[in-house]
């Protein structure tokens, strides 16, 4: 993580603004592809002095100074947690993984499984499915290397 303050004494205490650029670590929500991107996160501020007399109501999310010394980390974790995306991905159109066997489609736009059938062959298909009758296909055999599996007989 990188920070780049700038502090600013004030009447109250210090001003703390600057950039925190943090290195994210995560994964696409649609392709589970790891996704590291830089993120900067703009800061603002005010650290009051320890003995300023804020009232408690406002005691919620107030910065207070611990005697000189300034503890950046609650301000960096709010910052950097907001900034994150809600649902990250790896791009904004990322299409995803085939539902059919898990390929990264972004890779691979053309993919699919699905063959067209041939226009040549399409009267043939017709003619099988009509003599099966479409009451029990998966008796036709060949239905392909994702197809249900023959009942094994014993
Ligand atoms: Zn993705
Ligand atoms: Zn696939």
């Amino acid at each position: 993580m990188e920070l780049s303050l700038r502090l600013e004494a004030v009447m109250e205490g210090v001003l703390v603004t600057g950039t925190a650029t943090a290195g994210l670590e995560g994964e696409c929500v649609r392709c589970l592809e790891p996704i590291s991107e830089p993120t900067e996160v703009a800061l603002q501020e005010l650290f009051v002095y320890d003995d300023s007399d804020i009232e408690d109501d406002d005691e919620e999310g107030v910065f207070r100074l611990d005697g000189d010394l300034l503890d950046l980390e609650p301000l960096l974790r709010d910052g950097i947690v907001l900034s994150l995306p809600f649902q990250p991905l790896c791009r904004d159109d990322c299409p995803g993984l085939c539902i059919e066997c898990g390929a990264r489609l972004a890779d691979d736009p053309g993919h699919q499984h699905e063959e067209p059938i041939d226009p040549r062959w399409a009267g043939l298909a017709a003619l099988v499915e009509e003599s099966d009758g479409p009451s029990d296909r998966s008796a036709t055999g060949e239905a392909g290397p994702r197809g249900p599996e023959p009942k094994r007989s014993e």
